[in-house]
C-alpha cells in the first residue's frame, strides 16, 4: 500500500501529536527525493530504531545557491512513494514551498565555523538553506532522531552542532555511504549524467581511495596532488571545488592524516557536481 503522502502542516501535526502523547517514538529521514538506496538505507536504520517513521520529500529552494541547479534537480515523487512501499513508513511529507516557506518567511537558522570551508565556502548560503530547513522540519515532525547520510559528512555535522546548539531534542544519527558496485557514491544528482559521464564518474573514488591510502602511509597532501588532479582532468572532471584533507572532528585542514581525518572532494563532470568524502 502507498503510505500516506501529507502536504498540509496542520494535517501532519494531527498525525504526530497522538503518536508524541503515547509516548512513541519518532525518526525522521529528510530528503530532497528522487531516491535511491542511499535513502532508502536511512529509512531501514530509522524503522530499526523508531516506532514512527516519518520521509520528508522537499527540494529546498533556500540551500541552492545557482537557479539553473534547483531547476535541474530531479523530481520523481510517484516512484519514490513507490520506493517506500515496502518499507511501511508512517508518512510521507511532501510539503510544497508555500506550506514550508509561508508569506513572510524571515527567518534564516545559520552555522559559524563549520561551515566556512568545503560546501559552505563553494556554495554560497547553502548550509543556511540547510539548516533552516532542517531545524523546521525537525520541529513538525517532533522527531526524537533524525537520520543523515555520511555522504553529506559537512551537512552531518552541520546538522548535529545545529540541533544542540538550539536545544532540539533530537539525536543526529549519521549513517555510513552506500555506494554502486563500480564506487561511485549514490547521489540523485547521478540521474543528471550522461551515459558517457557515468563511465567517468568512479574516478573520483578511485583517486579519492589512491590518495586515502597514501595519506594512511604517511605521505602529505601536497606531493599526491599534482597526480590526483591530472587523472581527474584526464578523465573528463572540468573544475575541482575541492580535494581536501580535513580532521573528521571540527573539519580543521590538514596536510598529513596525523589526527582522525577524512578526505573531501566536489568536482564537475559533464556539468554535474559530484561529492565524495572517505574516512582516512
Ligand atoms: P538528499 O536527498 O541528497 O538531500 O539526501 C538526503 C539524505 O540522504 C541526506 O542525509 C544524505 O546524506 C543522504 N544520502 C544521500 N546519498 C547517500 C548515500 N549514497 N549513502 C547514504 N546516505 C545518502
Amino acid at each position: 500500500m502507498i503510505d500516506p503522502i501529507i502536504r498540509d502542516r496542520a494535517a501532519l501535526r494531527a498525525m504526530v501529536t497522538p503518536w508524541k502523547r503515547a509516548g512513541e517514538t519518532i525518526g525522521v529521514v529528510p530528503t530532497m527525493g528522487a531516491l535511491h538506496d542511499g535513502h532508502l538505507s536511512l529509512v531501514a536504520a530509522a524503522k530499526a530504531a523508531c516506532d514512527r517513521v516519518i520521509v520528508t520529500i522537499f527540494v529546498n529552494p533556500k540551500q541552492f545557491n545557482n537557479a539553473q541547479d534547483l531547476a535541474n534537480y530531479p523530481r520523481t515523487e510517484e516512484a519514490d512513494a513507490r520506493k517506500l512501499e515496502r518499507f511501511d513508513v508512517d508518512a510521507i511529507w511532501v510539503p510544497d514551498g508555500d506550506q514550508m516557506y509561508p508569506e513572510g518567511f524571515a527567518t534564516t537558522v545559520s552555522i559559524s565555523g563549520l561551515t566556512d570551508c568545503l560546501c559552505g565556502a563553494t556554495r554560497p548560503g547553502h548550509f543556511d538553506g540547510v539548516a533552516t530547513v532542517v531545524s523546521k522540519l525537525f520541529l513538525q515532525t517532533g522527531a526524537d532522531k533524525a537520520f543523515f547520510g555520511e555522504k553529506d559528512f559537512q551537512q552531518l555535522q552541520v546538522v548535529t552542532r545545529m540541533a544542540a546548539d538550539l536545544d532540539i531534542p533530537v539525536e543526529v544519527v549519521g549513517c555510513p555511504t552506500i555506494r554502486e558496485e563500480d564506487g561511485l557514491a549514490m547521489s540523485s544528482r547521478n540521474l543528471l549524467l550522461s551515459d558517457r559521464a557515468r563511465v567517468y564518474a568512479p574516478v573520483l573514488n578511485a583517486v579519492m581511495e589512491n590518495v586515502a591510502a597514501a595519506l594512511r602511509e604517511g605521505a602529505a597532501m601536497a606531493d599526491l596532488l599534482p597526480d590526483a588532479m591530472k587523472r581527474l582532468e584526464r578523465a573528463g572532471f572540468t573544475d575541482v571545488d575541492y580535494l581536501e584533507l580535513r580532521a573528521t572532528d571540527g573539519l580543521a585542514l590538514l596536510e598529513r592524516a596525523e589526527v582522525p581525518a577524512r578526505l573531501f572532494a566536489a568536482a564537475w563532470l559533464a556539468g554535474v557536481r559530484l561529492i565524495d568524502n572517505i574516512a582516512v
